[in-house]
């Protein structure tokens, strides 16, 4: 008879890991999180001891972190440096049992076998556990944890227990715990808690309610309080026992507002539908996801399965319903980063949420409409004008970045980012136009993106400063390249600023034109007149670009070009990044990129260049960079596809999805890298199948790599849906929804209707 705890039959739509490593653990628990864009819930264990120990030395460290967060649970807590950060929730999975009273444990010497699977269709985290215990009984644990996909504030968790023996005397404790959180307690009632952060002002309500059945029969809890469930029975042979607990959560951001009834009641709904109807509509929101996301390759079932789980993980990061948060660098499944918001959102992510998922896409845009007054107070303390968006966003818009960390030997190093990594605000930009045109979402452009397009443009204008020698410049800025900071010109921030002061102008002519209802009041609102338009474009215009006319080589910044070349081939097989192979200061003279940076200007404004002033830039960088970041080697692989070199874009494909899939690396200890994750979609989408956007035009000019046989995926195109398949053989696109359009393919233009195909060869 099928079960819940099935595992998902098809490989490609699950990751399974096995065994018990303790070294391992704290990757796992981020590669195996479960979320739903409010609630994010690592994969620690739930039942048995946790967090897990590993001896070293004589130490113990910890090598589990379990941890649940709300996403906007900031708070500026006792950290050295003072900046807010995502606090943790209460960890409202633990189970634990004894058995004869002999509590269970989950130690190696135990275990005959554990599987942990990640069912992306289902959304679903699911444990199987079989242990002999020191008394010698046999017994199979499974589990399954979902962040409800159908009502966010509810997390489930099922637990069954079969015993291989008879008559078993069982006392099983489902708690919350709260020794991580951080947080003050305000209340603690038989079912609810409610907690308070210290500075932010924000509260959290967590709800719970249980239930326990012995061979189908319900049970009465013999003991019930402060969250906390416990029952005795007796168990055995035929006479499995089965948990449900479900949570609910509720965020509140002012002080005065009580979480408690909305999670009180968000448990009630819950627990009045009963577990199995929360389980199947969750199930059903995940398949309608799937619907409009998956991208089903053939030919290389490796990056099929690397896709999924990136699919699934931007899936779970986000949450259309909620604008005043955005995607941390790692999601909701670690503490890196500390749930701060970068550009990884913006450049890295949001090309997936506007194909696959537009609705999200507009909440995580207008999260920066709504901290837009953090960013005018950015610019105002600088003395600059417009909205300066920070490089680390928390929940006001303020910058978060700390001024320095704590190094390995307690020393500090300061953090320039926060000041000078000022390309962020063309970034937020970029992300509002493109959001824009392609979902032609006037409504928000009106709202929320022309505020944006216009405050950033006005910021831009307002840092440039023309100097003697009749150039405009941007200095002591840091580039993507985090190696060399402080830089003057920096390409990447020239031309971004450029082309945001551009599209300020563009959009404010549109409006003017086209929607001068929206424009008068805005403009008169912002001050904008036509003397600040023209003092815009003369800004714009007098930017110096870094290009040089003959070769088409663009400078990474002022003086780049006389910095030491260093040959990285002999580093190939190094364990480290370069920084600390050849020591910061040696890295800060060369030519050593930490990442893409001109490569990344050529990933996004394409249109800018030639391919043959591209073809010499990738040629140029790509063996300079160092790849210290997550972010880089997607971005050079998009741009390598889209240059006619899918094989080498593969290779940067397959290299980026071991970052949070490759065991040993440690590296997601910290949480999944939702910019990387982003890349990889961006890669198969933009670069594989070489999606672009003309002037009201689908562009499709496809480098498929020589393996993979075809790519299939439907896409969100200014309100219609496109269904598109790539093959070797060439191209055929379907107007799956929505008024006709027109499509670049095979490099002619042709009218696409709803339901004919349109094939071109390539
Ligand atoms: C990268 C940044 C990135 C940040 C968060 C840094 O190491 O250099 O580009 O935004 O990590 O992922």
């Amino acid at each position: 008879m099928p079960s819940v705890f099935d595992t998902n039959p098809d490989p490609a739509w699950r990751l399974d890991v096995t065994g018990n490593d303790p070294a391992r653990e704290s990757d796992l628990e981020a590669r195996f999180a479960v979320g739903n864009g409010l609630l994010g819930v690592r994969a620690a264990r739930s039942v048995g001891r946790s967090p897990m120990w590993l001896s070293r030395t004589h130490n113990m460290a910890a090598t589990s972190w379990p941890r649940t967060y709300i996403a906007g649970l900031f708070d500026t807590p006792d950290i050295e440096p003072p900046v807010p950060v995502l606090m943790p929730a209460a960890d409202w999975l633990r189970v634990n049992i004894h058995l004869n009273d002999a509590p269970v444990q989950l130690r190696a010497a135990n275990l005959v076998r554990q599987r942990r699977s990640l069912d992306f269709r289902r959304g679903a985290l699911i444990e199987d556990i079989l242990l002999t215990t020191d008394a010698g009984l046999v017994v199979r644990i499974s589990t399954l944890r979902i962040a409800s996909q159908s009502q966010r504030p509810i997390g489930l968790q099922l637990v069954r227990l079969q015993i291989e023996s008879p008559d078993v005397a069982v006392r099983l404790e489902a708690n919350f715990d709260q020794a991580l959180m951080g947080l003050d307690l305000e209340q603690l009632t038989p079912n609810l808690g409610v907690w308070a952060t210290w500075q932010s002002g924000k509260r959290l309500a967590m709800a719970g309610a249980a239930g326990l059945t012995v061979a189908g029969a319900e049970i009465a809890p013999s003991h019930q309080d402060h969250l906390q469930f416990v029952w005795r029975c007796t168990a055995g042979l035929d006479k499995d026992i089965f948990l449900w607990r479900l949570a609910a959560v509720a965020r509140s951001d002012r002080r005065q507002d009580d979480p408690g009834p909305v999670a009180l009641a968000a448990l009630a709904v819950a627990q009045e539908r009963g577990w199995q109807e929360i389980l199947a509509a969750h199930e059903t929101a995940w398949t309608d996801r799937w619907e409009a996301a998956d991208i089903h390759i053939e030919g290389d079932p490796e990056a099929q399965q690397a896709l999924r789980f990136a699919i699934y993980h931007l899936i779970s990061a986000a949450n259309p319903l909620d604008d005043h948060v955005s995607i941390g660098a790692r999601g909701l499944t670690g503490d890196s980063y500390l749930g701060h918001v970068f550009w990884d959102t913006e450049i890295y992510a949001l090309p997936f949420f506007v194909a696959a998922w537009p609705d999200a896409a507009r909440s995580l845009l207008m999260y920066r409409y709504r901290t837009i007054a953090g960013a005018r107070a950015k610019a105002a303390g600088l003395g600059y004008r417009g909205a300066m968006y920070p490089w680390e966003s928390a929940d006001s818009g303020l910058e978060t970045t700390p001024d320095f960390i704590n190094g390995a030997d307690g020393k500090p190093i300061a953090v320039l980012t926060g000041k000078q990594e000022q390309h962020i605000t063309a970034c937020v930009a970029y992300a509002v136009w493109h959001y824009w045109r392609q979902s032609g979402d006037d409504g928000f452009l009106h709202a929320a993106g022309a505020e944006i397009l216009l405050e950033t443009a006005r910021f831009w204008a307002s840092r440039i400063t023309l100097e003697a020698d009749g150039h405009g410049h941007i200095r002591g800025v840091i580039g993507p390249d985090e190696y060399h900071e402080t830089v003057d010109d920096n390409a990447f921030t020239n031309q971004l600023a450029r082309w945001n002061i551009l599209r300020g102008i563009e959009i404010a002519g549109l409006l003017r034109q086209a929607w001068l209802l929206h424009w008068e009041p805005l403009a008169m609102r912002l001050g904008i007149d036509d003397a600040e338009l023209a003092a815009w474009r003369s800004a714009a215009d007098s930017l110096v670009t870094g290009s040089d006319p003959t070769t088409g080589l663009i400078e990474q910044f002022a003086g780049f070009h006389a910095l030491e070349d260093i040959d990285l081939a002999p580093y190939a097989q190094r364990q480290v990044p370069l920084d600390v192979v050849l020591g910061r200061t040696r890295v800060q003279q060369s030519k050593i990129s930490k990442q893409a940076d001109v490569v990344a200007l050529l990933g996004l404004l394409p249109e800018d260049y030639s391919p043959a002033v591209q073809t010499t830039n990738f040629a140029y960088y790509e063996p300079r960079c160092g790849h210290g970041s997550s972010l880089s080697r997607v971005m050079h692989a998009l741009v390598a596809a889209r240059l006619g070199n899918p094989e080498l874009a593969l290779r940067y494909f397959h290299e980026s999805a071991e970052i949070d899939l490759s065991d040993g690396a440690g590296g997601s200890a910290g949480g999944v890298h939702i910019a990387t994750l982003g890349g990889l979609w961006q890669v198969v989408v933009l670069g594989f199948a070489g999606i672009a956007t003309g002037d009201g035009v689908l562009i499709i000019k496809p480098h498929l790599p020589a393996s993979w046989q075809s790519l299939k995926f439907l896409l969100h195109w200014q309100r219609r849906c496109v269904r598109v398949l790539v093959s070797q053989g060439g191209v055929v696109v379907t107007l799956v929804d929505g008024e006709a359009m027109q499509v670049e393919v095979g490099g002619g233009k042709q009218e696409l209707r709803l339901g004919v195909p349109v094939l071109s060869k390539i």
